[in-house]
Parts: structure tokens; C-alpha cells; sequence
């Protein structure tokens, strides 16, 4: 046994070298236990590397003990670590503080009690059908009575039959499927005989490849023949562009029944978990038991389960998860989906790692010789311009499944219909005509207004003072519920004033509106449509927000009001008619991404539309129909969009053109601050020479009592990036290193969204 390990403890810091015990067998991947710092604290810590290299400091410590037997890393894992590290400019330590259950590396004064034994999987409830239920007689009989009598026993009963003759469901799993728990229901229909139930440990189903798989039609069977061809010519990521309801998921279904049925496990990546409810339970229905979903709502026991569990696992294990699910310790994976692959929430903004889980799926793909495929109606312009250039493989679905067709798109001028006297509030007649039309025929509406950048505040009508934060230099947001004034940035709380504080002339104003001031009007001028807003506030918890989706689902409300949230991955099959409120505002964002985005956004929330057969409307209002954005929506006209932003962000040097890192200085003190951004950039330019741009103010330029400035780092694509990176971590450390400039935290951002 070699003598000593480098251990990576979950901090900002380098591996740092112990000494294994006499009579120690260590594995690399392993977890143990140290003591560390000068507070002699307990941590976690992981086996990076064991060698025989005594290091040149004097007392070097010993390992306390393992954790786990089995390694919680596997080889392809730890080639992940160091490639972020390397690429985001941060220490494999930071990378472990986001990879493990937080559970998994407590650090303190005492050595925490945990063993394994603790995080076995709890028991569950399963329930089956009775087996005189198996008779098809009685098992109508019953449903007959139920249905008049105990419809939502009757439900519940309906849901564990199609689980499948003889499998069981958890109750768990019920309750997902039905979208809201009823355990009621369920005891009721146990009380009466008519299912069963049993406690087990969570089991997964396993060699079972019997998936009832949707079958192809034509059209998509060709794209999933086109991306098996190119996967099986060598190409290790794939992006599978496919208009909204045009069979995506099936597609991803079909491969990944292959990759479980050979034993090997897939990831299946989403943007937010709490806004795909709707694909987990497809996913159910078809893989069962085997589907384990990861994400943050889950408690950090269940997390740390998930965790112990697959790395324990022999293959076949399929998770769907969101962007933290990359590190899961799959040791058996073949293929990743990123689902969605141009939504923003792939990267990490804040703190380090600031990594993008889409990214990194692609470079897994390469670790562990496995595939990754990208999905998407509105691929990003990088992933397009990869899949253009023949370093990704491509496939397309160009027709939505079935008779359904994409919407109609309508363009509603605000400003002419403001001065035909022709607006209410903020609609434009011809939403509100089309909203009274499809509310006679029976149809569902869905309404997108976009609160981001454009978030209510209050104004003095007198003198134009608005309130802001003391901490950082924004407007306070208005909250309705509360009349309470909200910074978005440190969470400062004040109330309305009643008189305007400055000029002590008039009371102030709410300016702006969001969702809610949407939800209120719509409301007035329907009074018999049934209203519901979805956003954050709305959605206190994940039982309000699997409330709301299913009350709509179900038809039981007519409108539904919302933000983004409203737009990802929902199947409403009732929506005839999708309103964006204000598309302006999406556009003018300072951001060189804002076209992409707003493009991508519209299209989304469009795709919402006629998901079935007899087609579906879209009314965009702006100020501005000509505008080029607005035009390619109304088209669905994707590629003019790449061609026009291509061209714009070639001649302003933007990626996929060139490769940009943000770095961002905070400081209690402006001068120290100047001086010190100035000497960095000072620096920076004797290697970069123009590259770096800057300094910059950012929009928001004090949080919390502290300055930021920023530099951006633009460099070429073509060029080397291991270089670059080289370059510029050895400044930061250098610059860090400096005195004078300690105390500056310095936030490095490499692939800003
Ligand atoms: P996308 O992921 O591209 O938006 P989906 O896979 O969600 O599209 O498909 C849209 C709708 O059409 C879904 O309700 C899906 O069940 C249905 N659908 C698509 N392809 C098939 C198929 N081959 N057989 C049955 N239903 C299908
Ligand atoms: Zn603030
Ligand atoms: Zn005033």
C-alpha cells in the first residue's frame, strides 16, 4: 500500500497530502475521514490520488478512517472534477461541495455518527390489485360503482390497474401520477378489498426489458435511424432538433429502452424538476420503478440514499434529474439526454463551480465513452453551430405528431391599438376577442407575461422618487401581497410609505405590472372564466404547484397566467390559445443573448399551443411587429433567427465566435476597489492585449454594501483554450497573491449565460 493519499476536502483549495494508517487499503474514489485546518475540524474528504512522495511540510497527518466501503467516484467521475476545475478556473474541492449530498461531508468540531447503515433505503408502501379485482367482470362492476360513488377512489383504483397485471405501484408513485396525494382514496379502496398493500424496501426492477414503447411513426423512426447511425459512426454528441410536439421524447424513450435493456444506465437531464413533473410520470408509465428522479426539493437524506444507492448499483439505472445530476455516480453510464439543452438553468451562476451541466454531458460522453444527445426546438447558437460543423451529429423533426399543427401566430400592435382607443389595461382587443372566442368554444388559454426586467416598483407622481435598496444600487421590487417592497439582490424588506418620503406631496404609485396586475384584469373583464397564476410567488410549495397544473390539466380552471414557468415541457391538451402580453420587453435586454433568448422563450411558450388536433392561435402583442425577432417567431422561421444573430454576434465578436470569461471584483471600498481592477486589467492586457474589455460597471454595481466592477475576457474559438486558462489563472494568483489587493474577492465566470 502506497504511504501516503492526496485528499480533496470540500474546499477552495488544492488536494492536500495525509499519510495512510498502517494496515489502511485505500481505493482511489474513496471517502474518509481527516482532520484538518487549524481548528483540527472533522471533514470529508475523497482519495484523489495515493503515491509514495513524501510532501516537504513537517507534520503531516494521518487519516482517521474510510467511510464507504465502495469508492463514490469512479474513474470517468474524477476526470470530470479535474476537467471542471480546469476549465471554470476552481479548485476540485469546490467541485465536490456541489457533486456530494451535503450530507455526505459534514465537516466539524466532532466526527459526526454516520454509517452507512443509516442511509439504507427507508420502506415504502406498495399497493396491487386484489386478484379477484383480476376478473374482468367484477373489476368493471367495481369500477361502475366507484365511479358514481367515490370518483377519486375510482381514480386511484384506475391508476394502480394500469400499472400492469401483476406489478406493483408505490403509493408514492400514485400520488405523482394523480398529481396530488390522496392517501384517503387509497386506504378506503384497501378497507374495501378491492387492492393491497405491502411495505418493501425501494427496489429496482431489474433485467426486466419488457418497456411498452411507443410505437414511431415513420418520420421520427428515420431520425432515430439517423442518430443511431451517427452515434455508431463514432460521433459521441448528437443534437436532436425537433419543433414542439413533434415526438422528441419518443425518440429519447426508444434509445434509452436500449441503453437499460443492455444493463448500461442513462441520465436524462431537465432544466427545473418542479416544471417536469409531467415528463417524469411519461417516463414512469414506460420504465416504472426504475425511473429515480434527483433534484433539490428532495430532502437531503433522500438525496444521500440516491447517492449511496446507485453507487452501490450493477447498472440499468435510469435518473432524471436536474443539473447536479451529472455528478450522480453512474458507473455503468451510456447515454445522457439533455433535455431542453438551450435553457440557461444547465449553468451554475453562483457560487463556484460555475459549470454547465450541459457542457459537461458532453465532455462525459467523451470520459466514459458513452453518447450524449441534445434535444431541442431552439437549440442554442452554440450547440447549432457544433452540429453545423459536423463536430456533433444532427437529426430533425420537422412535423408535429398526429393531425396537430403548428399554432397560427398573430401580431397585435400595441401602440396602433392604443391610439385606435382599442386597448384595455394591457390587452389589445384582439387578444381580448380571441380570449371571449376561445372561452365560448370551451377552449383553455394560457397567458406568458414576462416579469424578469420589467418588475413592478413604486413611483412618486409628484417628484419621480422611487424607492431603493440601502445595500445595493437597485429599485425595491413591489410585492402586492403585503404591500411590502422587496430587493431582489439581498432580500431587504420595507414597507409602502404612505407619503412619498421626499417631496411629502403624494402618496406613491405601483409602476409596472406583472402577472398578478394580469391575473386581476383578465379576471374583471371575464368574470366567468376560472383564473389561475402560476409564478414563484404563486407556488409556495411543490403541493400548490402540482395543484395548480393539475386543476388546469383537468380543465377545472379556463386561464392560466404566468411566467416562464407556465412555458417549459406542459402537455395541456385543452390550450387553443397562448397570449404573450408584452413581447418587447424580452427584447430589449442588454444582453448580446437577448434575441436567442427571446426567440427561444416566444417559440416555447407558442409550442403550448394546439397540442392536438384542431390547431391552435397565438396572439404576440408589441410595439414593434417589424422588428426582425418578432418576424421570425410569427415565421417559426428558426434558422432566419441563427443567420441574423450569427452574422451580429460574428461582427461583435460573441461566442460561438469567441469564448468569453467574466471576471467580477467586489469591495467594501471604491478606491481600493479602482485601483485594484485597474492594475488586473493592467496586467491581463500584457497577455491578452485587446482581448480585454473593460473595466466595466455592471447593471447592478453595489450588493450588499459591496462595489463591483467587471473585465471580460474575449478570446478567439480556434485558439487554445488550455493556454488561455493558463494564462489567466497564473495573473489571478499572482494578483491575489499581491498585498495591496488581498482582500478584493475576485469572481471568475468562464462561459457566462
Ligand atoms: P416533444 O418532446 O418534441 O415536444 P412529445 O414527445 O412530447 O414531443 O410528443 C408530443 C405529443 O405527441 C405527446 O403527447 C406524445 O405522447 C404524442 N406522440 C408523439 N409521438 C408519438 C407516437 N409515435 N405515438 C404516440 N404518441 C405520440
Ligand atoms: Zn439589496
Ligand atoms: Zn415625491
Amino acid at each position: 500500500m502506497p504511504h501516503y493519499a492526496d485528499i480533496v476536502l470540500p474546499l477552495a483549495q488544492p488536494a492536500y497530502t495525509f499519510s495512510v494508517p498502517e494496515g489502511m487499503t485505500l481505493r482511489e474514489g474513496q471517502a474518509v475521514s481527516v482532520r484538518f485546518g487549524r481548528q483540527n475540524k472533522f471533514y470529508t474528504g475523497i482519495v484523489w490520488r495515493l503515491h509514495d512522495r513524501r510532501p516537504d511540510f513537517p507534520r503531516i497527518k494521518s487519516i482517521e478512517r474510510i467511510l464507504y466501503d465502495e469508492p463514490l467516484l469512479s474513474a470517468p467521475q474524477r476526470a470530470l472534477w479535474e476537467w471542471i476545475a480546469s476549465y471554470y478556473l476552481c479548485s476540485v474541492g469546490e467541485v465536490m461541495r456541489v457533486a456530494l449530498p451535503s450530507l455526505m461531508k459534514p465537516s466539524g468540531d466532532t466526527e459526526e455518527e454516520f454509517s452507512e447503515e443509516e442511509f439504507r433505503p427507508r420502506l415504502e408502501c406498495y399497493v396491487a390489485l386484489a386478484p379477484e379485482l383480476h376478473d374482468e367482470t367484477v373489476f368493471h362492476e367495481t369500477c361502475e360503482r366507484l365511479e358514481r360513488r367515490a370518483p377519486r377512489q375510482y381514480e386511484a383504483l384506475l391508476e394502480i390497474a394500469s400499472a400492469g397485471d401483476d406489478s406493483r405501484i408505490s403509493t408514492g408513485e400514485i400520488a405523482r401520477r394523480l398529481l396530488r396525494a390522496d392517501y384517503g382514496a387509497l386506504q378506503a379502496l384497501e378497507r374495501k378489498g378491492y387492492v393491497r398493500s405491502t411495505q418493501h424496501e425501494r427496489t429496482v426492477e431489474r433485467g426486466g426489458s419488457s418497456f411498452r414503447l411507443p410505437e414511431l411513426t415513420p418520420h421520427q423512426r428515420r431520425t432515430l435511424e439517423a442518430l443511431r447511425e451517427q452515434f455508431a459512426a463514432g460521433k459521441s454528441t448528437a443534437l436532436l432538433q425537433g419543433v414542439t410536439g413533434s415526438g422528441k421524447t419518443e425518440i429519447y424513450i426508444h434509445l434509452i429502452a436500449e441503453v437499460l435493456a443492455r444493463g448500461g444506465d442513462v441520465l436524462l437531464l431537465v432544466p427545473e424538476i418542479a416544471l417536469t413533473a409531467q415528463l417524469i410520470e411519461r417516463m414512469e408509465r414506460i420504465f416504472g420503478s426504475r425511473v429515480t428522479s434527483y433534484h433539490s426539493k428532495l430532502t437531503n437524506r433522500r438525496r444521500t440514499e440516491t447517492y449511496l444507492r446507485l453507487s452501490r448499483s450493477s447498472g440499468g439505472e435510469f435518473v432524471v434529474g436536474v443539473r447536479s445530476s451529472i455528478f450522480l455516480p453512474l458507473k455503468h453510464l451510456q447515454l445522457i439526454v439533455v433535455d431542453e439543452e438551450h435553457d440557461a438553468s444547465y449553468k451554475q451562476a453562483d457560487p463556484a463551480p460555475r459549470y454547465n451541466a450541459r457542457d459537461c454531458a458532453v465532455v462525459m460522453a467523451r470520459l466514459t465513452a458513452g453518447r450524449t444527445l441534445l434535444g431541442s426546438a431552439t437549440p442554442s447558437l452554440e450547440t447549432w453551430s457544433n452540429a453545423a460543423s459536423g463536430k456533433y451529429g444532427r437529426a430533425e423533426l420537422t412535423e408535429r405528431y398526429g393531425a396537430a399543427q403548428l399554432p397560427v401566430v398573430h401580431l397585435s400592435d400595441t401602440l396602433r391599438a392604443a391610439r385606435r382607443g382599442e386597448r384595455h389595461g394591457h390587452f389589445n382587443k384582439m387578444l381580448l376577442d380571441k380570449i371571449g372566442e376561445t372561452l365560448d368554444r370551451g377552449g383553455q388559454v394560457m397567458l406568458f407575461q414576462n416579469r424578469r426586467g420589467f418588475s413592478p416598483y413604486v413611483e412618486c407622481t409628484e417628484c419621480g422618487w422611487t424607492a431603493r435598496c440601502p445595500n445595493c444600487n437597485v429599485t425595491l421590487t413591489y410585492h402586492k401581497s403585503g404591500q411590502k417592497l422587496v430587493c431582489h439582490y439581498c432580500g431587504h424588506t420595507e414597507t409602502v410609505p404612505a407619503k412619498c418620503p421626499s417631496c411629502r406631496v403624494t402618496d406613491v404609485v405601483p409602476v409596472g405590472f406583472g402577472t398578478e396586475k394580469i391575473e386581476e384584469e383578465v379576471a374583471r373583464i371575464f368574470p366567468e372564466a376560472r383564473v389561475a397564476r402560476l409564478d414563484r410567488d404563486s407556488v409556495t410549495s411543490e403541493r400548490a404547484f402540482n395543484a395548480i397544473i393539475a386543476d388546469f390539466a383537468a380543465h377545472r380552471t379556463d386561464i392560466l397566467v404566468g411566467t416562464q414557468m407556465i412555458t417549459k415541457g406542459f402537455d395541456f391538451e385543452g390550450v387553443s390559445l397562448v397570449g404573450i402580453l408584452n413581447a418587447d420587453n424580452l427584447l430589449n435586454n442588454p444582453d448580446f443573448r437577448a434575441a436567442e433568448r427571446a426567440f427561444q422563450l416566444m417559440m416555447q411558450v407558442a409550442g403550448r399551443a394546439g397540442r392536438r388536433d384542431d390547431g391552435g392561435e397565438v396572439v404576440i402583442q408589441t410595439g414593434d411587429p417589424t422588428h426582425p425577432v418578432i418576424r421570425q417567431v410569427a415565421a417559426g422561421d428558426y434558422e432566419g433567427m441563427v443567420r441574423t444573430q450569427l452574422a451580429d454576434r460574428q461582427q461583435f465578436f460573441y461566442p460561438p465566435y469567441a469564448r468569453l470569461t467574466s471576471l467580477t471584483l467586489r469591495h467594501r471600498d471604491p478606491t481600493t476597489l479602482r485601483n485594484g481592477i485597474a492594475e488586473l486589467a493592467a496586467r491581463l492586457r500584457t497577455r491578452f492585449g485587446r482581448r480585454v474589455l473593460g473595466p466595466m460597471t455592471p447593471p447592478v454595481d453595489r450588493i450588499r454594501g459591496e462595489y463591483l466592477v467587471g473585465l471580460l475576457l474575449k478570446v478567439e474559438s480556434g485558439a487554445s483554450s488550455a493556454r488561455a486558462r493558463e494564462l489567466l489563472s497564473a495573473e489571478l494568483k499572482a494578483f491575489s497573491e499581491n498585498p495591496a489587493y488581498r482582500a478584493i474577492t475576485v469572481v471568475v465566470d468562464v462561459d457566462p449565460q
